[in-house]
């Protein structure tokens, strides 16, 4: 089945619906989709969007996807693109085909046959998965945090592992309620400082038989000799700090060599009990770009870009957001995969969208680095940012760093609904709160 646009309209077609392509395809839908003058899909492999650095809290319980989750029919709608529903799967750049794999339910019926989509303008924005690097067991035995689907699953994991320890008659085995985190990063870090919070709030709402701090483990594997490696040291410093205060178990300059129903082995010859491991050390592209009619990828599948985001062997085809490799010129490296480059990304390509239908040239991306920051939860926030002017950085921490880390996700929400609604949906969250549980309770 072939989706057929009117022909004289440029029709971009933007594949990926996360935190970059959703707000390009708001964007475009606003202004061009809604004057006419280009005509706008965003295909999508879910129903439903929810931002990606929420899943760490959505993993442990302390944050309840249904209240953040949009769903893309109703954005499209409200914003004046089209959302159609699947995973794309190849690519003929010569007749500027998508081609989008059948989309089948939960019980394995198609409900949706294979379809072809025609561009002028393609964007491929899918993202990236965890890099479990081939380890031996690693994907039979982890949990990736790439998917809010994965998030959700290894919340329910816990909670029965939690309700089991509650319930049986025999004391708590080593590494029943042992949570092993593989990759000491902002996400690994992040979610062990949830862990600690939700696992003691889940066991104050009457799992009495279970002492939190006897028979909850939490520990950190990582194979730098310190947390946040890509990080300034102070900023790891005060983070190592805060964790060692939680009693997070930390194995630093440890690399794992198998991933088994009951643990993990390092390269020591370490054996770390764990029937409950989250797998957040490294990322990659999804595989498929890989095989995509010829473009240009690296070693971890990201398709390479120039800095005008188009690839570098079709400039009809833009790709951005993690699953790019874009240059920095200046640096070693290549824009990191953040959704603070995402977003940026999102924004320049709004004004090369409309300057290409236009007929005109079009810009080129520069990173700026805004710093980092990291949230431990309820316990602190901490991140360097970088001067505006002087270009170096600032040690914050506390409240004004939580402000700063919830501000990323503001400018999201912005950017996908604008400032009232977003000022709205905040105040009843402020409101709503005293009425709600801590913590996801099922
Ligand atoms: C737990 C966690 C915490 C993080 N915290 C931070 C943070 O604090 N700050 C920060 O800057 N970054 C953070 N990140 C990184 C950030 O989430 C990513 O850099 C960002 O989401 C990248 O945006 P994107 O648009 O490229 O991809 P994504 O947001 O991952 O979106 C990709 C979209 O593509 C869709 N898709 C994938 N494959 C296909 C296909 N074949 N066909 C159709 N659709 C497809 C997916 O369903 C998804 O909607 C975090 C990441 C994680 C996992």
């Amino acid at each position: 089945m072939e989706i057929k646009i009117k022909s004289d309209l440029h029709h971009v077609v933007i594949v990926g619906g996360g935190a970059g392509g959703l707000e390009l395809a708001t964007r475009l839908g606003k202004s061009l989709g809604r004057k006419g003058k280009a005509a706008i899909t965003l295909i999508d492999r879910t129903r439903t969007h929810v931002w990606k650095p929420l899943l760490h809290e959505i993993a442990a319980g302390s944050m309840n996807p249904d209240k953040h989750e949009l769903e893309y029919l109703a954005q499209a709608h409200w914003n004046h693109f089209r959302f159609r529903l699947g995973s794309m799967d190849g690519l003929d750049r010569a007749k500027r085909e998508v081609y989008v794999a059948p989309f089948y339910d939960e019980d394995g019926i198609e409900i949706i046959p294979r379809r072809t989509f025609q561009y002028d303008t393609l964007i491929i924005a899918v993202g990236s998965t965890t890099n479990d690097f081939g380890i031996a067991g690693a994907r039979e035995h982890s949990i990736a945090l790439d998917t809010q689907d994965q998030a959700e699953r290894f919340h329910r994991r816990l909670h029965n592992a939690l309700v089991r320890a509650q319930t049986q008659e025999e004391p708590v085995r080593a590494g029943q309620l042992e949570v092993v985190i593989v990759g000491a990063g902002a996400t690994g870090v992040e979610l062990a400082a949830e862990l600690h919070n939700t696992t003691r709030e889940l066991a104050a709402y009457g799992l009495d038989k279970i002492n939190p701090d006897r028979d909850i483990k939490i520990s950190l594997i990582e194979a730098s000799e310190r947390v946040l490696p890509a990080l300034p040291p102070k900023l790891s410093n005060s983070v190592e700090m805060e964790l060692r205060k939680l009693k997070v178990h930390l194995y630093m300059g440890e690399r794992v060599t198998e991933v088994t129903q009951k643990g993990i082995y390092t390269h020591t010859g370490r054996f770390i009990p764990s029937e409950l491991v989250v797998w957040a050390a490294g990322i990659k592209a999804p595989d498929f770009l890989n095989n995509l009619d010829g473009l240009e990828t690296n070693r971890i599948n990201q398709l390479v870009v120039h800095r005008t985001l188009q690839t570098t062997l079709d400039e009809n085809v833009f790709a951005f957001g993690d699953c790019a490799a874009c240059p920095r010129p200046g640096y070693n490296e290549n824009v990191p995969p953040r959704a603070q480059a995402a977003h940026q990304q999102a924004s320049m390509l709004v004004s090369t969208v409309k300057r290409r239908v236009a007929g005109k040239s079009i810009p080129e991306y520069t990173y700026r680095d805004y710093g980092s920051l990291v949230n431990l939860g309820r316990y602190t926030t901490v991140g360097n940012l970088m001067g505006a002017i002087s270009g170096g950085s600032m040690f914050v921490e506390g409240l004004i760093a939580r402000f700063m880390y919830q501000s990323l996700y503001k400018m999201h929400l912005m950017a996908l609904h604008g400032f009232f609604t977003v000022f709205l949906q905040t105040l009843a969250r402020v409101i709503t709160r005293r009425t709600e549980a801590k913590v996801k309770l099922h």
